[in-house]
């Protein structure tokens, strides 16, 4: 099988990945969902919601500041790396779900934050948008102009950034393979961007260790690490 899959990402000219916490578990961030995942830790759903956000804004920023240390202090992992060595050979766009800015720290250039960005800071009201280079402390961050800042990153219950969406679905729909790793697929709607590749034809491979609710859609599965299977992907490019 793997040989199949080989031939078929070396043919390619387009290959477009949709990615999530997963990929970012073998660089020690943790995952929501899966294995060890935040889920089993904390109720998500009291920290990333803008209900939970105005309810209590010290403790989500508590919560995301301690997140963003754990990014802050990791690397990207073979897998990161090895996406960013395949845009050398074929046209690659990584739309990724995650918010640890780690696809970019590894080299890709052609990156979609569907979900924003942990290393981004906006206004709740004006258009105040910032890139923070420096640990937050835990106080509750106020605007210049007057109002509260908040993570620049999609809350459940919030819409994706339109244009970012708009880009998202426009790749997908062009791409003749897309690789889909570290991802539950249970959010919407960035888990349905493998139906409009489908809709192109597109071979779809899913990288995951374990079964996802969209496993049975897949061409191929491929039960393995990403930083493992990616690797192995890249390593056909330069033979
Ligand atoms: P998820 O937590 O729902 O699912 C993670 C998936 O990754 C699971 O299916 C799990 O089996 C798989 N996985 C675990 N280890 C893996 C590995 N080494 N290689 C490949 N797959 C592995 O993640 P999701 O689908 O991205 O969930 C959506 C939300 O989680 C997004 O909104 C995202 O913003 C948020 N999130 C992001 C980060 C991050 O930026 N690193 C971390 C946690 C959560």
């Amino acid at each position: 099988m793997f040989k199949e899959v080989a031939k078929k990402i070396k043919n390619s000219k387009k290959i477009v990945f949709v990615t999530g916490a997963g990929i970012s578990q073998e660089s020690g961030i943790p995952t929501f969902r899966g294995k060890d995942g935040l889920w089993r830790k904390y109720d998500v759903m009291q920290l990333a919601t803008i209900n939970a956000f105005y309810e209590n804004p010290l403790l989500v920023w508590e919560w995301y500041n301690e997140r963003r240390k754990g990014i802050f202090a990791a690397k990207p992992n073979p897998g990161h790396y090895a996406i960013a060595e395949l845009g050398k050979y074929v046209d690659v766009v990584v739309l990724t779900q995650n918010i640890d800015g780690l696809h970019q720290r590894a080299g890709s250039l052609n990156v979609l934050e569907l979900h924003g960005s942990i290393i981004r800071i906006k206004c709740t009201v004006c258009n105040f948008k910032e890139e923070i280079k420096n640990e937050l402390n835990d106080v509750l961050p106020i605007c210049k102009c007057g109002n509260i800042l908040r993570p620049d990153v999609v809350w459940f219950g919030e819409s994706l950034d339109q244009d970012i969406w708009k880009h998202a679905i426009i790749h997908a729909s062009q791409c003749d393979v897309m690789i889909i790793t570290g991802t539950s697929l249970v959010v919407s709607p960035a888990n349905t961007l493998p139906i409009y590749a489908k809709q192109n034809n597109a071979m779809l491979i899913e990288i995951n260790p374990e079964k996802t609710v969209m496993s049975l859609n897949m061409d191929y599965s491929l039960r393995k690490s990403s930083a493992v299977a990616l690797s192995e992907f890249v390593s056909i490019f330069r033979n």
